[in-house]
């Protein structure tokens, strides 16, 4: 059989432990050494796999730095303080936002950038991105945050949440069962795992339908380490101040469905057919993200759909300005970067943005509801 090294490096853990939890095989097919999707190379971007917001317009990147700006002014400018961004990519966001945020050069002089980046690749291009500012690493999101414990914490995560790996449970005759990934000689596929699901995967309290009643065949997904970066985030707010912005695709109510996606080249893909080769996702639970804010103590906003929530924070206006000097293919441009990052047949609905803060802040910019 023709396996690639990472495949034969699952099948080899799938052959000592038995079938795999989801979450176990996506964690080695993004970011095992060397041979996982976000190690080899450059995933993102026109050439990549995907193309991110920031990677469109330059308007989104600037906008999260104002953002962060208002946040920070808002919590009384605390000098110094950490900023952190995870999972930067291409380290566009960040080089734009900064840009913006030198509007206030306070805020650049009490700002300690540190990027949590999982991938040697994608660190490079972040340094070459960020030359001037001179950030930290960490290699994940855990060390980031201990790294900046002490300080109050202006962070910045786009598409990092959906990243995270998650688990499946699909609802049998013999009850909620992990769905695993075991190997035959064709490859990998999903087979019946133990029955039951583990603590936290359905909302505590009267759920609403179709979560308490779903019918047969029904997947449920849970993503105990997206849950755990909310609250690791949450408690940190509450600690020590400041304010953090999630961008991501996904659902502002926990529900019935299966969500996971692999992009390879830009078309979909089977997610279990070449690990390493496709890019997996699936789609956030924000009302997971909230819950699990309000347990840590903080408060949690929105989520708001990505298109409104850079409208409220003056998108348009930027794309005129920018305009003004722009030739006239300049313009049709910036006028078609715009609707992919607004309309709702693009991403502007689909995508949606979540603040967290620590309880009894006014509301960050673009958000006007706290999520209860
Ligand atoms: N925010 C960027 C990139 C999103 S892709 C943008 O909007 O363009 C996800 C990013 O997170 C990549 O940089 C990837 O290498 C990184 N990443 C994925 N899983 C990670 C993990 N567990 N720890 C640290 N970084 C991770």
């Amino acid at each position: 059989m023709n396996e690639t090294p990472l495949a034969r490096r699952i099948r080899a853990l799938i052959q000592e432990n038995g079938p795999i939890g989801l979450n176990v095989f996506w964690r080695e097919a993004m970011t095992a050494p060397e041979h996982g999707y976000y190690m080899r190379g450059r995933p993102i971007g026109a050439a990549g796999d995907f193309t991110t917001a920031p990677e469109i317009s330059q308007i989104f990147g600037e906008l999260i730095g104002l953002w962060l700006v208002d946040a920070w002014r808002n919590a009384g400018a605390p000098a110094p303080f950490a900023l952190v961004e995870l999972g930067p990519g291409r380290g566009q966001l960040m080089s734009d936002a900064l840009r913006a945020a030198s509007l206030d050069p306070a805020f650049g002089e009490a700002a300690r950038l540190f990027l949590a980046e999982a991938s040697p690749a994608m660190q490079a291009e972040q340094r070459r991105r960020l030359a001037g500012v001179q950030p930290e690493w960490r290699p994940d999101w855990q060390t980031a945050l201990a790294a900046v414990d002490g300080l109050p914490l202006f962070l910045v995560a786009n598409e990092f949440f959906d990243a995270l790996p998650i688990r499946q449970f699909k609802l049998t005759a013999d009850g909620w069962r992990e769905r695993r990934i075991d190997a035959s000689a064709d490859g990998f596929f999903f087979a019946a795992g133990p029955t039951g699901l583990p603590e936290g995967a359905l909302p505590e309290g009267a759920l609403p339908a179709p979560l308490a009643d779903p019918p047969a065949g029904s997947v449920l997904e849970h993503a105990p380490e997206r849950t755990a970066l909310a609250a690791a985030i949450s408690r940190h707010l509450a600690k020590y101040g400041g304010a953090a912005l999630a961008i991501d695709y996904g659902h502002g109510t926990s529900r019935i469905g299966d969500s996971l996606q692999a992009l390879r080249s830009g078309a979909p893909a089977d997610a279990l057919e070449a690990p390493g080769e496709a890019d997996i996702t699936s789609h956030v639970d924000f009302q997971a993200l909230a819950r699990a804010a309000r347990a840590a103590n903080a408060a949690a906003w929105g989520p708001v759909d990505q298109g409104a929530f850079l409208i409220a924070l003056g998108a348009e206006a930027r794309a005129a300005a920018l305009k003004r000097r722009a030739s006239a293919e300049g313009v049709a441009a910036i006028d078609q970067a715009l609707r992919r990052l607004l309309h709702p047949l693009a991403m502007g609905s689909l995508f949606k943005a979540m603040a967290f803060t620590p309880t009894g802040a006014s509301a960050p910019a673009g958000f006007v509801m706290e999520t209860r």
